[in-house]
This record gives structure tokens, C-alpha cells and sequence, in this order.
């Protein structure tokens, strides 16, 4: 979930979407890549920094750090950073010591692989892993974007959040064509909107025929859409952060939950959907072989 500007709806994003697909089932892994640790907050884990002692032991910080930690991950004993925190979720915690990382990292020749090799030591234990970038361009955001498959983008349906997204697009381009080339755009998800207001209408049909055309060029957003439904403005989700839960513990069937339980639905089904996809691709070389076989008698016995 990627947005260098702030307070957009990273994070509410990132913790209820996640609930949400885990509420499915499914399972999920959440890592905060902010400093702010507003994601480990919001799921009522001390990120420690108070002065007081407590917080977390380990965090993404020590897997910036070293990477190979993520190996000794089983779903009986997490690696050291990774906790289990709800059914199906577990949580990276980020510490306000990761604003230090970046400065740390940044000598490192390889500063930009070491949150991938973390997430692909871990990728086999979950099936979808969300991570909650810093509202900067900076290295920890570098790291996300080097290790994820695709980009969420959360924004507010205004005229001047738009300018930003062109910005941001660029970004995910030049990270592409450096350090990993498939990573796509997979699309927008608005937040705190209003439906009801011609503005928000306006710039969301900018934003889908600005996909529209992009859809026969050679760009990571090619493809990329306006994720449905939107998030309405909901006080609730401004809230349940402060009592440590996601809003569906806090406010089961307010509409900031009932929005974030449909777009799990979304995800989960557009995520079943590539699988199938894939199974089909995979299918088409053994197909290909069946269909060189001969379907008639051989020539030479007809002719005879
Ligand atoms: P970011 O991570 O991009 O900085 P946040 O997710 O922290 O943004 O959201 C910024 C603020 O807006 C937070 O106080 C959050 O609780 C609030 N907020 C986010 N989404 C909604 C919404 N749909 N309705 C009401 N408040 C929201
Ligand atoms: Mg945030």
C-alpha cells in the first residue's frame, strides 16, 4: 500500500483489508514499514519507544538488518520480528527505530534486496502479504516496492491527490525497470470518499480513463483500475486505531467495515481468479502435446 503523500489511508487500509482477508480465512501477513508504527498501533501491539521500556523485542528493523532471520520461520514458531496476532494475521511490527535503518542501510550495496529476501523467506508460509509504507519516496519505500508484486495505491478522490498519483506512477516505473521488473500497478482504492459529491465523481472518471488508456502501453499501470467499492468516510475507522483493533472488532457492521469486508471479497476473488489463470497457462503444454497427435489414421494407411 503505497501513497508518499500522508494521511490518505495507508495504514486504515493496510490493517482492515487485511482483517478482512483473514476473516476469510485466508492467511495474511502484515508488515509495517513506517516508522510511525501507526499499523502496529492500530493492532494493539506496543511498538515500545514511549521512554518506558516494553514494545516489541524484534521488528522489520532487525529483518532489515539480516534478512536470513526469516528462514527459521515455521507457522509453530514465527521467525524472530514476525508475531501472530489474530486468527489467519500476523504482524512485522515496525519500531520508531526503523526511521534509523534508512540512514543505516544506506552505505549497504544491498540496501534495496534486504526486505525482499525477508518476504520471500516468508512468502511460503502466507498467502498474501501486505505491507504499509512510510508516506516518503525513501529507502524503506524502495524496499517495498522491490519486494512486492503489486502496488496499491490508497488516495482521496480530490483533483490535487491526482497530480500526486502521476508522481507516484513514475516512481514504480523507474524502481521496475531497476530492481524488479513485474512489478505492476494493480490499482486504486479510494478512501474516506464521498459519493455524493460531483467533484469525487469527476476525478474517479478521470482516473478510470486515464487506466483506460494506458491499457495497450508498455506501463506497470496498464491494467490498473478503481478498486470497488470505495471506502466512505467513517468516523468508526478513525477510532478503533486508538482502542488497538481493527473495525471489525470494534464497530462489526458500521460501513467502514461493511466497505472493507466487500473490497477483502474483491482481493481474494481477483487473487483466486490469477490462480486459476495460472493453473489453466501451466495446463496448455501438456494440451499442446495431446493436440499433435494424430487425430485421423495415418496418411500412408489411407492411401493404401
Ligand atoms: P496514512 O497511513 O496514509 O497516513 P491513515 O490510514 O493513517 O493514512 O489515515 C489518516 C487519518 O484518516 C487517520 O486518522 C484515519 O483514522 C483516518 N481515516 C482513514 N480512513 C478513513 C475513513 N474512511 N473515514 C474516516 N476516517 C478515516
Ligand atoms: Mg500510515
Amino acid at each position: 500500500m503505497m501513497n508518499q503523500k500522508g494521511g490518505v489511508g495507508k495504514t486504515t487500509t493496510t490493517v482492515n483489508l487485511a482483517a478482512a482477508i483473514a476473516m476469510q480465512g485466508r492467511s495474511v501477513l502484515l508488515v509495517d514499514l513506517d516508522p510511525q508504527a501507526h499499523a502496529t498501533l492500530h493492532l494493539g501491539v506496543d511498538p515500545g519507544g514511549g521512554g518506558g521500556g516494553g514494545g516489541v523485542e524484534r521488528s522489520v528493523y532487525d529483518l532489515l538488518h539480516d534478512p536470513a532471520l526469516a528462514f527459521a520461520h515455521t507457522n509453530e514458531q514465527p521467525a524472530p520480528g514476525v508475531m501472530s496476532v489474530r486468527a489467519n494475521l500476523s504482524l512485522v511490527p515496525a519500531v520508531t527505530d526503523l526511521a534509523a535503518a534508512e540512514s543505516e542501510l544506506a552505505g549497504a550495496p544491498d540496501r534495496q534486496t534486504r526486505l525482499p529476501r525477508a518476504i520471500e523467506a516468508l512468502r511460503a508460509h502466507f498467502e498474501f502479504v501486505l505491507i504499509d509504507c512510510p508516506p516518503s519516496l525513501g529507502l524503506l519505500t524502495l524496499n517495498a516496492l522491490a519486494a512486492a508484486k503489486e502496488v496499491v495505491v490508497p488516495m482521496q478522490a480530490h483533483f490535487l491527490a491526482l497530480q500526486g498519483v502521476g508522481k507516484l506512477l513514475e516512481t514504480v516505473r523507474l524502481v521496475g525497470q531497476g530492481v524488479n521488473p513485474a512489478l505492476r500497478v494493480s490499482g486504486l482504492v479510494l478512501c474516506m470518499h464521498e459519493e455524493t459529491t460531483r467533484h469525487a465523481r469527476e476525478v474517479v472518471a478521470d482516473m478510470e480513463r486515464f487506466f483506460l488508456d494506458a491499457a495497450g502501453q508498455d506501463v506497470p499501470w496498464r491494467g490498473a483500475r478503481v478498486y470497488r467499492p470505495p471506502v466512505r468516510r467513517n468516523i468508526k475507522l478513525a477510532e478503533c486505531p486508538s482502542f488497538g483493533q481493527t473495525i471489525f472488532e470494534y464497530a462489526r457492521w458500521c460501513p467502514g467495515a461493511l466497505d472493507y469486508e466487500a473490497l477483502g471479497r474483491a482481493f481474494v476473488q481477483e487473487w483466486d481468479e490469477s490462480l486459476a489463470r495460472r493453473a489453466q497457462t501451466d495446463a496448455r503444454p501438456a494440451d499442446a502435446r495431446v493436440v499433435t497427435r494424430p487425430a485421423k489414421p495415418a496418411p500412408a494407411k489411407a492411401s493404401a
